[in-house]
Parts: C-alpha cells; sequence; structure tokens
C-alpha cells in the first residue's frame, strides 16, 4: 500500500515550499490545488459539468472556468458553493487516488489546503502534518506574494479552520516560523522518519 502523508497548513503558511522540499528528497508530491486548476483550465474534466451547472456566463472564451465570475455566483448563494463543491472535489479526490496509487516513490505527500475542513481525506492518508506559522507572519508573507491587503489576507484565514484546531489534528507540526533554513532541517528528519514508516507500512 502507498504511504501517504497528507499535508497542510493556512494560507501562506508554507505548504508549497514544504513540499518543494519533500520532492528534492526523493518523495512524490501530489498537489490537490493544481488538481483543481488542471480540472478547470481549457479542456478540463470538471467544464462541462459546471458549464451545465451555471451556464455559459462562468466559462471564458477560451474554455476555461471564469473564477471571478464563479466567485460572484459562490458569494452570492451559498448553494452555488455546494453545487460547485459537488461537482469538483469527488473529481479531486479520484484525481489525487489516481496519482497517488500511481507514485513511483517509497512514499506519498499529498498537499490538500483544507484538509481539516473537508473531511475527505481522512481515510486517504497515514498521516497528517501541519505547516504552522505565527498568523503574523502568515499575512505578511501572503501580502508580500500575491498583494493582498492585510485585511484580504485576514478575511481569508478567519474562513479557514483556526491555528489551534489545525494543530490538534497533526501528527506531525512543521514549523515554519523561522528561515527556509530551518524548514529544510524539518523536512530533512521527517523524511527520514517517513521513510521508515513507509518500508513497514
Ligand atoms: P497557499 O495556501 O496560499 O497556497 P502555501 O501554504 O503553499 O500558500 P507558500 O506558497 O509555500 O505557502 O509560501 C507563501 C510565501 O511565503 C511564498 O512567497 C514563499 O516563498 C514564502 N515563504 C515560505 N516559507 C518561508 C520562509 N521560511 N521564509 C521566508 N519566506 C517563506
Amino acid at each position: 500500500m502507498t504511504f501517504i502523508v497528507g499535508l497542510t497548513g493556512g494560507i501562506g503558511s508554507g505548504k508549497s515550499a514544504a513540499a518543494a522540499l519533500f520532492a528534492e528528497l526523493g518523495a512524490a508530491v501530489v498537489d490537490t490545488d493544481a488538481i483543481a486548476h488542471e480540472l478547470t483550465a481549457p479542456g478540463g474534466a470538471a467544464i462541462e459539468p459546471i458549464r451545465s451547472a451555471f451556464g455559459a456566463e462562468v466559462i471564458t472564451p477560451n474554455g476555461a472556468l471564469d473564477r471571478a465570475a464563479m466567485r460572484r455566483r459562490v458569494f452570492a448563494d451559498a448553494q452555488a458553493k455546494a453545487r460547485l463543491e459537488a461537482i469538483l472535489h469527488p473529481m479531486i479526490r479520484a484525481e489525487a487516488d489516481r496519482r497517488s496509487a500511481a507514485a513511483r516513490a517509497p512514499y506519498v505527500v499529498l498537499v490538500v489546503p483544507l484538509l481539516v475542513e473537508s473531511g475527505g481525506y481522512g481515510s486517504r492518508v497515514q498521516r497528517v502534518a501541519v505547516v504552522d506559522c505565527p498568523e503574523d507572519i502568515q499575512v505578511a508573507r501572503v501580502m508580500s506574494r500575491s498583494g493582498l491587503s492585510a485585511e484580504e489576507a485576514r478575511a481569508i484565514m478567519a474562513a479557514q479552520v483556526g491555528r489551534e484546531q489545525r494543530l490538534a489534528a497533526a501528527d506531525d507540526v512543521i514549523d515554519n516560523g523561522g528561515e527556509l533554513a530551518g524548514l529544510r532541517r524539518q523536512v530533512d528528519a521527517l523524511h527520514r522518519h517517513y521513510l521508515e514508516m513507509a518500508a513497514v507500512s
């Protein structure tokens, strides 16, 4: 059986940075955000179901999901959000399963931003690793990366599960409140640990 580590953390906590370090060491990385983008890119498997459910106005002329239009629909209508998730989430999970099973690596790091919130991944992962950093640092990193204001960054964080609740779900905590060298040291140690766990799983 493939040994799968679920990697999660709040917005801007450093999930992608940690995943890149695991990949450098030889883990297979399966990223559910990347899968969601592929499913909703031109020709993606989610485009026709979304067009059927929401109409052509949420599809761009080149056949991708119009994220801004969809965001407006979902913002105004909780049922629309549930319908969109009912289309996308099973497709994302199925593709994540497919990629995890096909991985040729000692173990898989499955990156799921909303792992604690969404519930659908508990049975899919043998271990949960949480990338954690103080909220002020999270805000600063999100602002410098995406140009969002502090208020916008905090609004997104408020819609996610809180830091304490996320940490309570962790088997392993990766402290990314410091420099990248510290992140690398922790990923190195966890990698050795996961190799051992994968060998006996
Ligand atoms: P999102 O949830 O938005 O996808 P994420 O959790 O994947 O974010 P990253 O994209 O890895 O977070 O990191 C957010 C930003 O902070 C990036 O610009 C990244 O380069 C930077 N960053 C991550 N870790 C550190 C660190 N230890 N020191 C300095 N900058 C960092």
